[in-house]
């Protein structure tokens, strides 16, 4: 099941640097968000921040309706304060959310097939039924024939297919893609982003950081350009990709076009 996807009242500093300057999003369950921007504008931390892997210092964060990693607390003097969740709550909340690197972060030690099945592993599904499942995604992602590969056998297009697999492998309800082409050789690109857009097709509900405006301009169905850590503008792709309105959006799609 996908879910949508809300961050409210945003804001994230590293240091006296604002990285995250007041972001909300209303992101609906089975859609396609695209989001660009310069090298620092954010992009990286607002995807961490969704899965909590960067907790905010202000604001929040909903996935179907659920706060992740923190609980809405009322103090006796009324006054109401976000608290962290325990850890295990929030582990338990992340593995319903898929989370694809630029650089793959694949186990080198496990094979792609043991890669895929860690995760369910792990959360008790019993090994024979994880590894049956994760053949399942490999041959979804077209590598069933290279399941008993290590990753430094694969070719980096074929290890993010593995990691794209293993990110579905607890069937998230969204997925979030950091630059998931940006490490490999321009010859991979397209496998990866085949896989990418039949993931878009099966209604999954996808962010992706990407620079490949013409793979937005034909997957998204929503595009947010951020810089300095804000929205700059946001809307359908022939909005934000054919007309922008902003001259820092028509300088950038200039500059990776
Ligand atoms: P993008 O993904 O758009 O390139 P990031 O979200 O990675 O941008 O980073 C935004 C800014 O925050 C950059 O200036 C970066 O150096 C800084 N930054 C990111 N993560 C950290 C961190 N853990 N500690 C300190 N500064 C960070
Ligand atoms: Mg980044």
């Amino acid at each position: 099941m996908s879910a949508s996807i809300a961050v409210a009242g945003a804001v994230k500093s590293f240091g006296d640097q604002r990285v995250i300057d007041g972001i909300d999003l209303e992101l609906a369950a089975g859609s396609v968000t695209v989001v660009l921007g310069p090298s620092g504008s954010g992009k990286s931390t607002l995807l961490r921040a969704i899965n909590h892997l960067e907790p905010l210092d202000r604001g929040v964060v909903t996935i179907g309706g659920e706060t992740i990693g923190v609980r809405l607390r009322t103090g006796r003097d009324g006054t109401q304060r976000y608290k962290e969740l325990p850890e295990r709550q929030i582990l338990r909340q992340r593995s319903r959310i898929g989370f694809v690197f630029q650089h793959f972060n694949l186990f080198p030690h496990l094979t792609a097939l043991e890669n895929v099945a860690e995760g369910p592993v792990a959360a008790g599904v019993s090994r024979p039924v994880a590894l049956r499942r994760a053949q399942d995604l490999l041959e979804r992602v077209g590598l069933g024939d290279r399941a008993g590969a290590r990753p430094r056998q694969l070719s980096g297009g074929q290890q993010q297919r593995v990691a794209i697999a293993r990110a579905l492998a607890l069937e998230p309800s969204v997925v979030l893609l950091d630059e998931p082409t940006s490490a490999l050789d321009p010859e991979l690109v397209g496998e990866v982003l085949g896989v990418i857009r039949s993931l878009a097709d099966s209604g999954t509900t996808l962010v992706i950081v990407t620079h490949e405006v013409a793979f937005a301009r034909e997957v998204a169905d929503h595009v947010v350009f951020l810089d300095h850590g804000r929205i700059v503008e946001q809307g359908p792709p022939a909005q934000v990709i054919d007309t922008p309105q902003h001259a820092r959006t028509r300088d950038f799609l200039a500059r990776v076009r």
